[in-house]
């Protein structure tokens, strides 16, 4: 095993990394609806999938529940970034909640795909994963028109109605060359199919793809900061993998580096997922400067500067971000 020199340890930092827009909109506004109506806010599900973030939120005094049920008649409830299916909205009408809607609006996007596809009776192959909040939620937008299918394997077994009537939509937190592969298969038996109007993953989870196999080919090990049911987090581990990383693994946070991960580690790449707040990332790189990888060069493949407006109830008074 080659003993690194080490003058010759570096990190590779990928960018774009962390924060989409979706997710800096929903974080901010349960701290506006925690500012302007005062604490407990409920917040059904975790606003989006970073065990930080929840804890963060937390300590200011939302209230993370999973199901509109749990929350007193008349509070303020907000959905996350994840969505929502119409039932969910209608059982927290009927409870006289003040819902405020995060959902991100390009999962939003997806939704209203969902309604017109289904308005116009075509079956919906919604490519994603089963049990996530995401697909919940765009399914409960045409329960009787979407069958999910979870993976390309799945493709090749799954049963439709009527082959000419079918289009594909799927999660916006996928792999994008899985979910290729998916449709690949799908098109095989169906060639139908009709694609979505556009790209139903989103660009955040787009671009971090591409960020991470740029610096996985040059990585020996490679490092993804965000949580266990964070979707986009999960398939950077895999897209490193895949791309020539020759170890990869995903954290929560910095103390979780196991010592022999960096056994004769020259180069280690590092990025996180769509809902991780860079202050890990940074904290991350302290701890492994301390190790000895000091050197660092980002390695950019895009510029993001999208920036989503809060939902309408919390728009007015306090500016954004002030
Ligand atoms: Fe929206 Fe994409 Fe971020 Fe999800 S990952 S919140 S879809 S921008």
């Amino acid at each position: 095993q080659d003993i690194p020199v080490d003058g010759a340890k570096k990190v590779l930092l990928a960018a774009p990394r962390g924060y989409c827009a979706g997710v800096d909109r929903a974080v901010i506004t349960v701290e506006k609806a925690l500012e302007r109506y005062g604490d407990p806010v409920y917040v059904r599900k975790q606003i989006v999938h970073n065990i930080h973030v929840v804890r963060e939120l937390e300590s200011k005094g939302a209230v993370f529940v999973e199901e509109v049920d749990e929350v007193p008649e008349g509070a303020h409830v907000v959905f996350s970034a994840h969505g929502v299916s119409p039932a969910v909205v209608d059982s927290a009408a009927e409870r006289g909640l003040q819902a405020i809607d995060a959902t991100c609006p390009l999962v939003t996007k997806v939704h209203r795909e969902a309604v017109r596809f289904a308005r116009d009776d075509y079956q919906i192959l919604l490519v994603g994963h089963e049990g996530h909040e995401e697909v919940e939620g765009t399914a409960g937008e045409a329960p009787d028109n979407v069958t999910i299918v979870n993976s390309p394997e799945e493709a090749d077994t799954i049963v439709v109605d009527d082959p000419s009537k079918l289009v594909w939509l799927s999660q916006t937190t996928l792999s994008v060359d899985e979910t290729m592969e998916t449709v690949h298969r799908l098109r095989a038996r169906f060639p139908d199919l009709q694609d979505p109007p556009s790209d139903d993953i989103c660009y955040a989870t787009q671009n971090r793809q591409v960020a991470i196999k740029k610096v996985a080919k040059d990585a020996d090990l490679v490092i993804v900061v965000g949580s266990a049911n964070s979707s986009n987090s999960v398939r950077l581990v895999e897209v490193a993998l895949q791309y020539g990383a020759k170890a990869a693994y995903r954290i929560d946070y910095p103390d979780e580096v196991r010592q022999e991960w960096l056994d004769g580690v020259k180069t280690i790449g590092i990025t996180s997922g769509a809902s991780v707040p860079d202050v890990l990332v940074q904290e991350l790189m302290r701890e492994l400067a301390h190790a000895g990888y000091a050197d660092i060069e980002e390695v950019r493949t895009a510029e993001e500067d999208l920036i989503f407006s809060l939902p309408k109830e919390l728009r007015t008074g306090v500016p954004r971000g002030g």
